[in-house]
């Protein structure tokens, strides 16, 4: 197993998620922000962003995967779903990488069907090129090529998730 040198350092991750942050607080001043963050990947991103947000928010997680070691299973499964009601609430759903779009798609579609006020995701990494379903982004960090990255809360097999950074990673030389 092999992981890269720095693809996105702890400096470049800490100014994108400032300019991200930025943005979401001019968007919700005066809403009722509800960030829910999707465990287990986003954990390290949602923490630093919301740390970041200047307007009040409420904060909630849900479990879910689609992922077997590099590959995905096409089906998503919830393991814990969030505990706050988003009916009537500005839901912002956070994401570590949006990658075919299945999981998203999943979990924007279940939450719309407890009507909130209005629903956005916010994914730190994006890879275009593997989208097959079509899935509105309204907040992204970085796009980045068709490659399989570590750390940042990114795992492989559930390793590498403590990487302060971000980088390629290869399962052999
Ligand atoms: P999607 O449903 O968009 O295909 O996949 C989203 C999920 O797949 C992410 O939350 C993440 O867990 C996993 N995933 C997709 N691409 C990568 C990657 O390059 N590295 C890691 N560690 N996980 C990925």
């Amino acid at each position: 197993m092999v992981v890269g040198k720095p693809i996105f350092t702890v400096e470049q991750i800490q100014h994108k998620v400032r300019e991200l942050a930025d943005r979401i607080s001019r968007d919700y001043e005066g809403k009722d922000l509800l960030v829910i963050g999707i465990l287990r990947g986003a954990f390290m991103f949602m923490t630093d962003l919301v740390r970041a947000i200047r307007v009040p928010l409420t904060v909630d997680f849900v479990v879910a995967a689609s992922y077997v070691q590099t590959e995905t299973s096409g089906e998503v499964k919830v393991y814990c779903d969030a505990r706050e009601s988003v009916t009537g609430r500005d839901v912002l759903l956070v994401e570590d990488i949006a990658d075919t779009g299945v999981t998203l798609n999943y979990l924007r579609e279940r939450i719309l069907l407890k009507r909130p006020r209005s629903l956005k995701i916010c994914t730190f990494l994006n890879k275009q090129e593997r989208r097959t379903v079509d899935v509105p982004l309204d907040y992204v960090g970085f796009e980045i090529p068709n490659q399989y990255v570590v750390g940042y809360g990114l795992d492989y097999d559930n390793k590498f998730r403590n990487l302060p950074y971000i980088a390629a990673f290869r399962k052999s030389v």
